[in-house]
């Protein structure tokens, strides 16, 4: 049986040249970078070396990247670490209803704490209001911090205008990057950012491991205690493979910046316009034009999307259900409820995610069975002669 992966958003395979360049980093140099002999330098130098690749995919300087165990502590960081060091200022936080659970849930646990929380809502595309944003900042707010790119339906944020506003008012800036990076143009220094979350593992780096940008001259409060790493700003010994990892990720990533977009936006228009055009009742979640190159977000009317998901998992194929967060949970999926689209039909909805190792044939595939499998499911329906829906 054929392999087809298409939950790129929810994760990827670790390249082989990154993995080739991890490797000695688990066996013959093992030091400690924190160690003053040759064996602990050599550590040092590299890890020194990966934080340089990571930045010069954001265009930020190494001083300004700072590694973390990944995307979530990074998250966790910015929220936490503004709120602590701003909270003479206010305790008013500025964010949106389509953020991932890492700052949602992080953003939740500062309302318990006596916090103020405003959720952006978004509009029938899956964009932000700016005029909203503008409107919602008050001489309390501490910090505004919205995704770049979202994992579920791939739209790409304003966030150069919203940057603006927030420098306007004085208010630092925050954004969840990690579904962004290495699949949009990110130039911290022309956008305007304060503070970046990215993660290794969705760049074909290792899990584990990621990074917080901290713009020069920004101050938050530390969110691990301890030993001197990462410029005293963020202690415990460096996950050493994973760093190299993940700045050989993210070397590999720039490289390959333009074919990856290529690649990856003709394969997911390729399955978009496929299964909208044979596979009837079926509807594109989110807009087609700032969106993640390789993101479709689809409703199958009429079916639940947990047995499409089932059954294509029997013909080898990996997707997801709205969210893979959420995909042991019945809850209908928040970004997909932001959106407006009704909750029987965020039920029917699949997240396709292309990447680097998509193939043509892996899609033709991936359609043909899902053409069974849909007509299947509709002829089994007890909704299936419910009109008007
Ligand atoms: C995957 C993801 C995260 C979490 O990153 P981890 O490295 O898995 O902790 C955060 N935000 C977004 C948008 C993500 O897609």
């Amino acid at each position: 049986m054929r392999n087809v992966y298409l939950d790129y958003s929810a994760t990827t395979p670790v390249k082989e040249e990154v993995l080739n360049e991890m490797i000695p980093y688990f066996t013959e140099k093992f030091g400690n970078p924190s160690s003053l002999y040759d064996k602990g330098l050599e550590s040092k130098d590299a890890i020194t070396e990966a934080r340089e690749r990571v930045a010069s995919l954001i265009n930020a300087s190494a001083g300004e990247v700072f590694f973390t165990a990944g995307g979530t502590e990074s998250d966790n960081w910015a929220v936490f670490g503004s709120a602590e060091a701003l909270k003479s200022k206010g305790n008013h936080i500025i964010t949106t209803k389509i953020e991932h659970h890492a700052m949602l849930h992080s953003c939740e646990f500062l309302e318990k704490q006596g916090y103020e929380i405003t959720y952006l809502s978004i509009d029938k595309d899956g964009y932000i209001s700016l005029d909203e944003l503008e409107k919602a900042i008050t001489d309390k707010t501490v910090l505004i911090s919205i995704m770049m790119v979202n994992n579920e339906i791939g739209t790409v944020q304003p966030i150069k205008e919203a940057c603006a506003i927030a420098k306007k008012h004085g208010v630092l800036f925050h954004t969840d990057a990690v579904q962004a990076l290495g699949n949009v143009e990110i130039d911290v220094k022309d956008l305007g950012i304060d503070l970046m979350s990215m993660s290794s593992h969705k760049i074909y780096g290792p899990k584990g491991t990621g990074a917080l940008y901290i713009r020069k001259g920004v101050r938050i409060a530390n969110y691990l205690h301890g030993g001197a790493q990462e410029n005293r700003k963020r202690a415990g010994t460096e996950n050493l493979p994973g760093i190299i990892g993940f700045g050989k990720a993210a070397e590999l990533s720039k490289a390959n910046f333009e074919n990856h977009v290529k690649h990856c936006s003709e394969l997911r228009n390729y399955l978009k316009d496929r299964i909208i055009n044979e596979i009837p009742d079926t509807y594109v979640n989110g807009t087609m034009e700032h969106r993640h190159p390789g993101n479709l977000n689809i409703t199958f009317k009429y079916i639940e999307g947990e047995s499409i998901l089932l059954l294509l998992n029997q013909f080898g194929i990996s997707v997801s259900t709205g969210s893979a967060c959420s995909s042991t949970s019945l809850n209908p999926s928040h970004v997909l409820t932001a959106l407006g689209v009704p909750v029987e039909m965020i039920h029917g909805t699949i997240r396709f995610t292309v990447g680097d190792f998509t193939t043509k044939e892996d899609i033709d595939y991936v359609v043909e069975n899902l053409k069974t499998i849909v007509s299947r499911l509709r002829e089994l329906s007890p909704v299936n002669s419910m009109k008007g829906w």
